[in-house]
């Protein structure tokens, strides 16, 4: 402000001078006022040529450098100010820029990013690397690189049907990676991976471990089930009791071999294709079942059943049975001999809906959020009792998140328990 303030008094004090030599001048003409108005004429002359250069300079070329206007010494120091300033600010944005730029590229996982047609604007060296992509792959769709139909399908949803999504590398099969997908302005995305190969390899490791020892079990317990059943037959035994007890407790460890065993079966990803085309029957499947929980009740609890028999659903019969099974189990195990079990397969907006409501014990409210946990018992003491293997519920969350359904519990203690699966009735 300062430095434009100097030449802006000289620039006054030029004009005062030369109005009392064009005064001075038309005194001795004796045009006083005609050589003031000439005076004043062509200082508004040269005022209009410099606010012109100054418009045009304006409207040029942003680079264009402001040296070449000659304008009133006044003015050029502002320019000059003010351009100095706008240099340092874009070399600071530029600055600024270029760190983020330089942080991405040092991020040790792949970074894509894309506008709203996902179409790739820049990645960084991690996705050289662990996806294969290159200069070539600018400007060109990221589905199309990366060449894999739940990818695209996840994509083109936004990322709203699952936050996240599993992918394998397009370059080597043996990479992992978890992506999500970020909106970082109005129709830019970041697509950012994490590699989740060691994790993967460490779960599948404990799984194979779970499903190796529940396999190697099995026989030997099969055996000492076999013995121990025809052992406590005989009633005039002095060891009925023992015997009767130790079958029990292989009864009990051989279905907690079948769960762990079920449980694997479904943690498996190549077990269940990533598509489910097969219809399933649910009403024949509840008839299997009905058999099932009729023994399992000892016609001690009153049953009703409202299904609807026309309605069918895309699924796995044989992990439908398992979900349904263990809801309809644990309904007769936890309620009391006299109490009553309501079974019903309905339709409701877009979804099939399996329900089982009990009038039971109820669950507390803080176990619920729980229950689906492996080996987690709402009252571990008298429920172990009951004959449960504590897997049920995880077995029920497995096939629920498999067949992209909810899984609802609603109970009250004292006042009984509403299980509700909600499938998808369309393409899963
Ligand atoms: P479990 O084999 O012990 O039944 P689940 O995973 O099937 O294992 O169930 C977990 C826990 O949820 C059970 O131990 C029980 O406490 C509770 N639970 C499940 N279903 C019911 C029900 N219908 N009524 C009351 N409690 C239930």
């Amino acid at each position: 402000m300062q430095q434009a303030q100097k030449p802006f008094y000289k620039h006054l004090l030029i004009l005062g001078i030369s109005l009392i030599v064009a005064v001075g001048l038309g005194w001795i003409l004796g045009q006083i006022l005609l050589l003031l108005v000439i005076a004043l004429a062509g200082w508004l002359a040269w005022y209009m040529f410099n606010s012109y250069k100054l418009s045009v300079w304006l409207l040029s070329d942003p680079g264009a450098s402001s040296a070449k206007l000659h304008l009133p010494e006044h003015l050029q120091t502002a320019l000059n100010i003010n351009e100095q300033r706008i240099t340092a600010q874009i070399t600071q944005q530029q600055e600024r820029f270029s760190a983020l730029l330089d942080a991405t590229d040092a991020f040790p996982e792949p970074l894509l990013f894309i506008d709203a047609e996902f179409n790739l604007q820049r990645f960084n060296p991690a996705a050289v690397n662990s996806l294969g992509f290159d200069q070539h792959n600018i400007g060109a769709s990221v589905c199309d690189a990366l060449e894999q139909a739940e990818f695209t399908h996840w994509l083109e949803s936004r990322g709203l049907e699952a936050d996240h999504l599993k992918i394998t590398s397009p370059v080597d099969n043996n990479l992992s990676f978890r992506v999500q997908l970020l909106k970082y302005s109005e129709d830019k995305y970041l697509l950012a991976f994490t590699d989740i190969t060691k994790i993967q390899l460490q779960n599948q490791i404990r799984h194979d471990f779970v499903a190796n020892v529940s396999h190697e079990l099995r026989t030997p317990l099969t055996v000492l089930n076999g013995y121990l059943e025809v052992l406590k037959a005989d009633q005039a035994d002095p060891n009925h009791e023992v015997f009767k007890k130790l079958y029990k407790q292989t009864v009990s460890m051989n279905d907690l071999v079948t769960d762990l065993l079920e449980l694997a079966r479904l943690q498996d990803e190549s077990s269940t294709p990533k598509t489910i085309t097969a219809m399933v029957d649910v009403s024949l499947l509840l008839n299997e079942l009905s058999l099932t929980a009729t023994e399992l009740s000892l016609d001690q609890h009153s049953i009703e059943y409202n299904i609807d028999k026309a309605l069918i659903i895309p699924g796995k019969k044989r992990d439908l049975k398992s979900a349904f099974g263990n809801l309809i189990a644990n309904a007769v195990r936890y309620t009391q001999p006299g109490g009553e079990i309501q079974i019903s397969w309905f339709r409701q907006a877009g979804s099939a809906v399996f329900e089982v409501i009990d009038n039971g014990p109820g669950i507390d409210s803080s176990d619920i959020p729980r229950l689906t946990e492996r080996f987690y018992r709402a009252d571990a003491g008298r429920n172990r009792n009951q004959g449960g293997t504590g897997l049920g519920l995880a077995i029920v969350k497995h096939v629920v998140e498999k067949h992209h359904g909810k899984l609802e519990i609603e109970s009250q203690e004292g006042h009984g328990s509403t299980f509700r699966i909600s499938l998808p009735l369309a393409r899963i």
